[in-house]
């Protein structure tokens, strides 16, 4: 699994140019880049999916984190989630890990 996860992060190395990279907050180097990706919150049986969340992913030490203004709004937007989110039908799976 390891493994994996590490050959697709080599991969985006290569997607993300060195103009989109910023120090990253938690190993002060220039590797970390945003995307933006859905994010789940989850209250008793109750999910809230925020989309589209700016997201800093780190290529050297594999952290991803929001900025200070990004956990801002996600704190708005938990707040005010009834006015904000709307409602959909979502699948949802349970992960069955295997034995080794
Ligand atoms: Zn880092």
């Amino acid at each position: 699994m390891e493994k994996a996860t590490r050959a697709r992060r080599r991969i985006k190395r290569q997607e993300i140019g060195d103009e989109k990279r910023r120090v990253c907050s938690f190993c002060s180097q220039s590797a970390a880049y945003e995307a933006l990706r859905p994010q789940v919150f989850k209250r008793g049986d109750h999910l809230l999916v925020v989309e589209d969340v700016p997201t800093m992913i780190c290529d050297n030490c594999g952290e991803t984190y929001f900025t200070g203004e990004t956990i801002d709004e996600l704190e708005r937007i938990l707040s005010n989630a009834n006015e904000l989110a709307v409602t959909r039908p979502v699948r949802v799976a349970q992960f069955i890990a295997r034995a080794a």
